[in-house]
C-alpha cells in the first residue's frame, strides 16, 4: 500500500487524519454564531457585503446570534456526540468577521468556549482587515494551551475577482494577515472559491503557486454557488450568461489538476462545498459533497495522482 508523505494512504493530506495525528481520535468542528458583524456590511469597509454572501446558509438551525452561546454549545455536543459518536470539539467560529469587535469582548467570547472541557481548540473565521498585533498577541497565548487558528477568507489571489465581488479587501492584505499571523507562531488557514466571474481555468490553475507561497497550514475549496436573496444571485437571473458555472465531472477534473499542483503540506479541509438547496439558484449538482469526494478520490487513483505531485517546492 501507498503511504504519501502525510503518512497515509490517502491521495490528499486530508483533514480528519491530521486531527487522529494530533490529538489521538476523532475531532469534529461545532458550529458557534456569537453574533459577530463584518465590517463590509456596516460601511466600514463597504457596504452590501460581498456579492455572494447569504450566511444563513451555511449554519445549523440551532447556531443563531439569538441563542446563547452555552446554549448553541449544549446543542452542538449533544447532536455531534449522537450523530458522530464524538467527545472532542472545536467550537468553530464561522458567522460574518469573528474578530470583528474589542479585545475585551473576544476574549469574553473565546474563554467562554473554552471553559467546556469537551472542546479543545478554536477555529476562527475572519477577514484581513480586522485583526492586528494585540489580538494577535491574544491568540498566540490561546495557542500556547489550545489549537488555535484563524481562516481567512481569500476566496481569490485576483484583485480584479475581489473587486467584482465587493470583497471590500485585496489578496495583498490576505497575504500580509496570514504571514503575520503565522509570524506569531499561530495556525493559519484560508478559504478560496472556484468559478468566479472573470477568472479562466489557467488562472485558477495558477492560484495554487500563488497559495504555495503562504505560511497556511489547512485550506478548504468551493465551487462558485449561487445563493438566492444576494447580489450576485440578482446578478445572475438577470444574465445568467456572465457566469460559467462548474459541472461536477468538470469540477473534479478541475479540482485534481489543481491539488496536484498544491503543496502538500496543506492540509485540505474540503474540495467542494454544498449548501442547503432551497438557498441555491444554480449550479445544482444533484449529489452530496461526499459523494463529490469519492469521486475525486476515485479518480486520483484512476489517474494515478496525488497531492502535491506537480509541486515544485
Ligand atoms: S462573505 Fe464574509 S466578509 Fe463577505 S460580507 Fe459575508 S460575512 Fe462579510
Amino acid at each position: 500500500m501507498n503511504r504519501y508523505k502525510w503518512g497515509h494512504s490517502r491521495r490528499f493530506n486530508d483533514y480528519p487524519n491530521y486531527f487522529r495525528r494530533l490529538f489521538g481520535q476523532r475531532i469534529q468542528k461545532l458550529s458557534i454564531n456569537a453574533g459577530f458583524t463584518c465590517p463590509n456590511r456596516d460601511g466600514t469597509a463597504g457596504h452590501g457585503g460581498c456579492t455572494y454572501c447569504n450566511n444563513d446558509a451555511f449554519s445549523p438551525p440551532y447556531c443563531r446570534p439569538k441563542y446563547s452561546m452555552d446554549y448553541q454549545i449544549r446543542q452542538g455536543i449533544d447532536f455531534l456526540q449522537k450523530r458522530y459518536k464524538a467527545d472532542k470539539f472545536l467550537a468553530y467560529f464561522q458567522n460574518y468577521s469573528n474578530t470583528y469587535a474589542s479585545l475585551d469582548k473576544l476574549k469574553g467570547i473565546y474563554n467562554q468556549a473554552l471553559r467546556y472541557p469537551e472542546i479543545v481548540g478554536l477555529v476562527i473565521g475572519t477577514r484581513p482587515d480586522v485583526i492586528d498585533d494585540e489580538k494577535l498577541a491574544y491568540f498566540q497565548e490561546l495557542s500556547g494551551e489550545k489549537y488555535v487558528i484563524l481562516e481567512y477568507g481569500i476566496e481569490s489571489c485576483y484583485n480584479t475577482t475581489l473587486g467584482h465581488i465587493n470583497r471590500g479587501h485585496s489578496f495583498e492584505q490576505s497575504k500580509e494577515a496570514i504571514e503575520r499571523t503565522a509570524s506569531f507562531g499561530i495556525k493559519t488557514g484560508a478559504h478560496i472559491m472556484f468559478g468566479l466571474p472573470g477568472e479562466t481555468r489557467r488562472m485558477m490553475l495558477d492560484e495554487a503557486e500563488i497559495l504555495n507561497e503562504l505560511p497556511l497550514n489547512n485550506i478548504k475549496f468551493h465551487q462558485l454557488q449561487i445563493m438566492k436573496d444576494t447580489v450576485m444571485g440578482k446578478e445572475y437571473l438577470q444574465n445568467p450568461d456572465k457566469f460559467r458555472l462548474f459541472e461536477v465531472d468538470e469540477y473534479i477534473e478541475f479540482i485534481i489538476d489543481f491539488t496536484e499542483r498544491l503543496n502538500p503540506d496543506f492540509v485540505i479541509e474540503r474540495f467542494s462545498g454544498e449548501a442547503p438547496s432551497q438557498y441555491v439558484l444554480a449550479p445544482d449538482w444533484g449529489i452530496r459533497s461526499h459523494e463529490v469526494m469519492s469521486r475525486i478520490e476515485k479518480r486520483m487513483r484512476e489517474r494515478n495522482t496525488w497531492q502535491g505531485r506537480l509541486f515544485e517546492g
